[in-house]
C-alpha cells in the first residue's frame, strides 16, 4: 500500500469510527418483530438458530456450548459416470446421525465448479433443467434430515465463483431457488443464499420471492485494515435488512484467534528464505517466484489468474488476497479495537457480539465459524499460517478454548445468577490459562523437535 492509500485508508477508518455510533439506528427495524416472514422462518427453524460451521460429532461438547445447528457442505451427489457418489451417501448418513442426536443440519449445495466438473456448465441454457433436477433431488433425498438449505456459498469470492461472473452466479443461485422454494413449501425447510459481496444481494432482489432468508458472512477485523468497530456487524446487517426486507441469517462470523504482525525486516527475511532479495526482485522474476511458493498457493494462483500480469500477481501476493498467507501474519491494523487476535480476544469478541446480534428481531440465526482449529491453512497449505487455522472454539486436540465458553453463554437462554456469572468468569480464566499453557507447550516442543529430540509429533491433528 503506498503512502497516499495508507493516508486515505486512515481517513476512511476514522470517519467510519465516528459515523458508526450515529448510524446504529440502521440496525434497528422495529417492524421486524411483527414481520410475518420473520415469524414464519423462526417457526420453521424452531427459534433463533444457534449454529456452528464444520462441527465434529462430539454431541456432548456441542450441546455444552448450546449449539443446536451444524452447517455443512453437501458433496456433489454423482460420479462422472452418473452413479451415486459414495462420498455423498456417507455424508448423508452422517447428517442423519446429527439429526438423530438433536443437532439440526444447515446444508450448503455445491459450487458452480462442481457442476462444471460433472459436465453441467450453468452458463449454458441447455443445462438449466438438469441442474434444477439435482436441486430438486437434494430437497427430496434429504427430507427429514436437513432443516435449512443455503444455495452454494459466497458468490463474488473468486475462489468459489470462477469461472462464472457475478451475473452468471446470480443466475446459478436463482435456478436453484426457483425449484427448491417450491419443493419446500409444505415442509419446515427454509431456502436462501449467502453473500460475501453486497452486490449479489442487490442483483438477487428480483428473485426475492423464491427465498426465505438472505445469509451474510461477516469477518470484520480479520481480512481488512479499514474498519475496527464491532458495532459494524449490526450496522451491516441492518443495511441488508433495510434494502431487502427479508429475514436474515448470519451464516458465518468469527474472529481469528492467533496471528501477529511482522516487521519490515522480518518480511524481507521471509522473502530471502524463498531465494529473492525483496518484493521487487520477486515480481521481476515472477515465474521462478511462483514455483517457489507453497504448492497450494501457487497452484490456486495459476488456476484462478492465468492471465494476470507479473505486477498484478505481485499486488495480490504482497498486498492483497494472498499477503497474510504469504507472510504468515496479520497486519497490525487488521483487528477490531479492543479485540486482539489471541484466544482471549476471540472469546471477548463472541461474549460482546452475540448479545448484540440476538437483539436484532430480523436475524433468525447465527453460525459461528468454526468448531475446531485446523492443522493447516486450506488456502496456502501452511501449518504456521494464522489466516485459516485459528478460528476454532476448540483447539486441535479437542480442548475447549476460551471462545467455547463465550459462545456457550451467548447462546444460552437462561438468566444468569450472580454466582453463575462469577463461576463462568473463573472458568473463562482457567480456559485462557489452559490455552496459553498448550501454546507454550507446543512452542517448547517445536524447539526440541528442531534439535531432533522428538520425532515430528501429530501436533494439532484432529
Ligand atoms: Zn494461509
Amino acid at each position: 500500500m503506498n503512502l497516499k492509500t495508507t493516508f486515505l485508508t486512515r481517513i476512511v477508518s476514522v470517519l467510519l469510527t465516528f459515523l458508526i455510533p450515529l448510524n446504529l439506528w440502521m440496525s434497528f427495524h422495529p417492524g421486524a418483530k411483527i414481520d410475518p416472514n420473520v415469524k414464519e422462518v423462526l417457526k420453521k427453524t424452531g427459534g433463533f438458530m444457534k449454529g456452528c460451521c464444520h462441527t465434529n460429532q462430539d454431541y456432548d461438547l456441542l450441546e455444552g456450548a448450546n449449539i443446536g445447528w451444524t452447517r455443512k457442505d453437501i458433496p456433489f451427489p454423482y460420479n462422472k459416470d452418473g452413479s451415486m457418489s459414495e462420498y455423498y451417501l456417507s455424508w448423508k448418513k452422517e447428517m442423519k446421525q446429527y439429526h438423530d442426536n438433536g443437532i439440526k443440519v444447515f446444508a450448503i449445495t455445491p459450487y458452480p465448479h462442481d457442476y462444471i466438473d460433472y459436465g453441467l456448465d450453468p452458463r449454458k441454457p441447455e443445462n438449466r433443467a438438469a441442474i434444477q433436477k439435482i436441486a430438486k433431488f437434494f430437497v427430496k433425498d434429504l427430507a427429514g434430515i436437513v432443516g435449512a438449505f443455503q444455495i452454494t456459498n459466497e458468490m463474488g469470492i473468486d475462489r468459489f465463483t470462477l469461472p462464472l461472473n457475478l451475473d452468471e452466479a446470480v443466475d446459478f443461485i436463482a435456478m436453484h431457488a426457483e425449484v427448491m422454494y417450491k419443493e419446500t413449501r409444505k415442509s419446515n425447510v427454509i431456502i436462501g443464499y449467502n453473500i460475501a459481496n453486497p452486490t449479489v444481494a442487490i442483483k438477487m432482489l428480483k428473485y426475492s420471492k423464491w427465498i426465505d432468508y438472505i445469509g451474510l458472512d461477516l469477518y470484520i477485523g480479520c481480512f481488512e485494515e479499514f474498519v475496527h468497530d464491532i458495532n459494524l456487524f449490526p450496522v451491516l446487517l441492518g443495511i441488508i435488512r433495510g434494502v431487502s426486507q427479508k429475514p436474515l441469517i448470519l451464516c458465518e462470523f468469527g474472529y481469528i484467534g492467533y496471528g501477529e504482525a511482522l516487521s519490515k525486516s522480518e518480511k524481507t527475511e521471509l522473502i530471502n528464505g524463498y531465494g529473492f532479495k525483496n518484493e521487487t526482485d520477486a515480481i521481476e522474476n515472477m515465474d521462478e517466484f511462483l514455483d517457489e511458493l507453497p504448492p497450494d498457493m501457487s497452484r490456486e494462483i495459476e488456476k484462478l489468474y492465468p492471465d494476470a500480469s507479473d505486477e498484478e500477481l505481485g499486488e495480490m501476493i504482497f498486498k492483497g488476497e494472498y499477503a497474510n498467507h504469504f507472510y504468515k501474519s496479520l497486519p497490525k491494523n487488521c483487528k477490531l479495537y479492543g479485540y486482539d487476535h489471541t484466544p482471549a480476544g476471540q472469546a471477548k469478541f463472541y461474549r460482546d457480539l452475540i448479545p448484540k446480534l440476538r437483539k436484532l428481531d430480523y436475524l433468525c440465526g447465527a453460525f459461528v465459524y468454526c468448531w475446531a482449529d485446523s492443522s493447516h491453512c486450506y488456502v496456502c497449505g501452511q501449518a504456521e499460517c494464522p489466516v485459516e487455522t485459528g478460528w476454532g472454539l476448540i483447539d486441535g486436540k479437542g480442548n475447549p478454548k476460551p471462545a467455547y465458553y463465550a459462545v456457550r453463554d451467548g447462546f444460552s437462554d437462561a438468566k444468569k445468577s450472580p454466582i453463575q456469572a462469577a463461576a463462568d468468569k473463573i472458568n473463562d480464566s482457567i480456559a485462557d490459562l489452559n490455552a496459553k499453557r498448550v501454546e507454550l507447550a507446543d512452542r517448547i516442543r517445536d524447539k526440541f523437535e528442531n534439535f531432533g529430540l522428538f520425532a515430528k509429533s501429530a501436533k494439532f491433528k484432529k
